[in-house]
């Protein structure tokens, strides 16, 4: 592992991160911890991980010249890693693979998750299925009737899904209860977190499980190219797909590492989910981090036309990449990104997840003026399947 000053002191990075957890939590948190550090650099573990990855996640993913739409743009030479051909159709299958190995290194029989869209639920389901682990899904009712399609996958694939009817009834309301059953149920259970956030260890775990796409990136983009790329992009939410981009590239500073958050309706409307661009550094959920909240510390509502852009906190590596400015942050509202969705699916036969269309909005927007001469690489962290019911209410005008 690398040991510049983005890596880890005492569980945290710089003033972020931490395990702001109740006592109970720690031993469970300690026990992952221990289980990661003694197994995941282990030649075994690489080995088994590997054969996850290739055989049944489908690794490595392609990473594809974008030809017609690096036409379009008239600007840089635009390469998109395809995340979205993964199992199960997005990275989120990465994390929980590697989790479920970890889970039976330490005996667990019983695995619990949080989810918003549903992708990291139905990974979470298809990974305990393919370990024969008990799962149990905390959703928020809300995004329940939003996600009805990936709730009964879930099920199809024999997990449990229990609504979550406190607060804002989302996302955020999904993990306070996950967090909750865990206390009570340590011994048995293992947690599954889908992203960079959270309490330490799980923002270095799901980092490492996530860097198998910047790895494969920078090999596939010197066969290519012959070169480094000269710009990452990718989209935060919780920030585990960038984070899986970003990282074997963040010693090379001459790179850009562009994050693209969620601008929702616009900043000035306070309806977007833009961390970086109007939070505040706080505690929330387990860690210190930015976050969107009130004056009084209270958790702002979010929003975004993206379900898995739509959290109020972003997880704590990336408050110190951006307190560094190791990594450059900006947003795309939803209609960028529901034109940059539409235009990637007419440009390039590929129909990418709202949230990865955040990503390719940002290039539209500014990648002409970048120059002829770079080369960019976009991760499509998902597809857009699962949006699609979403894409209809919002491009009436393809309903004919
Ligand atoms: C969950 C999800 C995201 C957001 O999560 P990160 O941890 O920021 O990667 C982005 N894209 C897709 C397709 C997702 O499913």
């Amino acid at each position: 592992m690398n040991n510049s000053k983005h890596e880890l002191e005492n569980g945290h990075f710089g003033q972020f991160g931490g395990q702001f957890v109740p006592e109970t939590l720690m031993v469970a948190l300690n026990e992952v911890e221990d289980v990661f550090n003694r197994y995941f650099h282990t030649p075994e573990f690489q080995k088994e991980l590997n054969k996850y990855y290739i055989d049944y996640v489908g690794r490595p993913t392609a990473l594809y010249f974008a030809e017609r739409l690096t036409e379009h743009i008239n600007g840089p030479k635009i390469y998109l890693k395809r995340e979205d051909l993964a199992h199960t159709g997005a990275h989120k299958i990465n994390n929980t693979v590697g989790q479920i190995l970890l889970a039976k290194k330490m005996g667990k029989k019983r695995i619990i998750a949080e989810t918003g869209a549903g992708q990291h639920g139905v990974a979470t389901a298809t990974v305990a299925a393919l370990a024969g682990l008990e799962c149990v899904v905390y959703m928020g009712e809300e995004d329940m009737s939003r996600q009805a399609i990936n709730v009964f996958r879930m099920r199809l694939l024999g997990a449990k899904v229990i609504p979550v009817t406190s607060g804002s009834k989302t996302l955020k309301d999904a993990m306070s209860e996950a967090l909750r059953d865990w206390v009570t149920n340590v011994r048995n259970t293992h947690y599954i977190l889908g992203t960079v956030g959270g309490p330490h260890p799980y923002p270095v775990l799901v980092r490492e499980f996530q860097r198998v796409i910047g790895r494969e990136a920078k090999k596939q983009i010197i066969e290519k190219e012959g070169k480094l790329p000269d710009i990452l992009v990718a989209c935060v939410g919780g920030g585990s797909n960038s984070i899986g981009l970003f990282y074997d590239f963040m010693d090379n500073k001459e790179i850009r590492k562009i994050g693209v958050e969620a601008g929702g309706l616009g900043i000035e409307t306070g309806k977007h989910a833009a961390r970086f661009a109007t939070g505040k550094i706080g505690v929330f959920q387990g860690a210190k981090s930015y976050l969107l909240q009130d004056d009084a510390g209270q958790i702002n509502l979010t929003h975004s036309v993206s379900a898995g852009l739509d959290y109020a906190g972003v997880g704590p590596q990336h408050s110190l990449f951006y307190d560094n400015k190791d990594v450059e942050y900006t947003y795309a509202t939803d209609d960028e990104t529901l034109h940059a969705f539409k235009l990637l699916s007419q440009l390039e036969g590929i129909i990418p997840a709202l949230e990865s269309a955040h990503a390719v909005a940002e290039v539209i927007k500014n990648g002409a003026s970048w120059g002829k001469d770079k080369v960019v690489i976009i991760n499509i962290s998902g597809r857009g399947d699962k949006d699609i019911d979403q894409a209809r209410k919002f491009l009436p005008e393809l309903e004919g």
